[in-house]
């Protein structure tokens, strides 16, 4: 059959769930896997909040996705796209290719801070609270951020840890006044204002912190988990100037988030009718790989209705 044949950009859940489905549904499908194959999930550990993912690790769910799109005939070309054109065609490193569709699923990555914390991926630091709070029962955490996100990791890890500190650059914090509530008056979270992460010890795991306060005074904390929330960078620089339209922070304007339904009926298409975009670099609010999968099928399935309606 094969009658259209469509480009998936990207590899995390959204991307993977998405070719699950056209290629299910026999159209031609190609992902372009980008330079981090598998996306954010291959760099954790254990998943106990993925349904039917307990007992695999990060990376061992996403090979399972690229198997699993695989198999009904999706193919993967590993390669990052550069640009896109209205006219459907993708550009990556090995030349040209044109289709009738895209689907842009190409994440976003936690801010870092460049102070050792990659070394401790999964050993102590984490950037979702929501994902990992659970593996810290009876622990001692530090949370760095100062927004909504870092409000509401804090109050995740409450549910678990015996201390929970939130260390805030600024002597006040960004988030919305209802979140700050939450914190503010909170005997269970410590809060310290102008506090900078300077460094991060530990053989294995983390185990102390290099804090400096109000820009002078070095002090070191003892700590069993860090986790990070100091907002995500969407991976969309690469669509400036293509027509599919960006907020101000390089989100992905759609249907479903952004607040405006370009194309009736079909909530995940973006501003150029035929290309739709699901998961992270959409997505700033729920951050899930689970909800990026359903994402993505959601693209896939509007997708598929855009495609029968030429
Ligand atoms: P934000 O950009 O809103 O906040 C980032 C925070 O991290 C700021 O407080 C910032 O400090 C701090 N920060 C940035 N870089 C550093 C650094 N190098 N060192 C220390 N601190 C740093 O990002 P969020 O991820 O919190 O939120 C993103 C969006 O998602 C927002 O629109 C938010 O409202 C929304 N959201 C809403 C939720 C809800 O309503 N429940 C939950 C989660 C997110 P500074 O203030 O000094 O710049």
């Amino acid at each position: 059959m094969n009658k259209h044949k469509i480009a998936i950009i990207g590899s995390g859940p959204a991307g993977y769930s998405a070719a699950i489905y056209t290629s299910r549904a026999e159209i031609e499908t190609t992902i372009y896997a980008g330079k981090e194959p598998g996306g954010q999930l291959t760099k954790t550990t254990e998943i106990e909040n993925y349904p039917g993912g307990l007992g695999l690790t990060g990376p061992e769910l996403m090979v399972k996705m690229g198997e699993q799109a695989s198999k009904f005939g999706a193919i993967t070309k590993w390669e990052e796209v550069e640009k896109i054109s209205s006219q459907f065609s993708v550009l990556s490193s090995q030349g040209e290719e044109k289709y009738d569709g895209i689907i842009i699923a190409t994440g976003a990555s936690p801010r870092l801070m460049g102070v050792g914390e990659e070394k401790y991926y999964g050993k102590g630091f984490s950037t979702c609270a929501v994902c990992d709070a659970a593996f810290y029962k009876g622990k001692t955490v530090y949370v760095v951020g100062g927004g909504d996100a870092a409000i509401e990791d804090t109050m995740a890890l409450t549910k678990f840890a015996s201390q929970v500190t939130l260390l805030v650059r600024r002597d006040e914090l960004r988030a919305s006044k209802a979140m700050q509530k939450k914190v503010l008056d909170n005997p269970e979270v410590k809060i310290m204002w102008e506090t900078e992460l300077v460094g991060i010890k530990g053989d294995e795991r983390v185990e102390k912190l290099e804090l400096r306060i109000k820009n002078q005074e070095l002090r070191e904390v003892k700590a069993e988990g860090l986790f990070f929330a100091i907002g995500h960078i969407p991976a969309t620089k690469w669509l400036e100037g293509s027509g599919v339209e960006l907020d101000k922070k390089g989100y992905i304007k759609n249907g479903v988030v952004g607040g405006v339904s370009w194309a009736k009926g079909y909530p995940t298409m973006t501003a150029i009718p035929g290309v739709v975009a699901a998961g992270d670099c959409v997505d700033y609010r729920y951050r899930q790989a689970v909800t990026a999968a359903g994402m993505g099928v959601m693209a896939a399935l509007d997708m598929e209705k855009w495609l029968e309606s030429k």
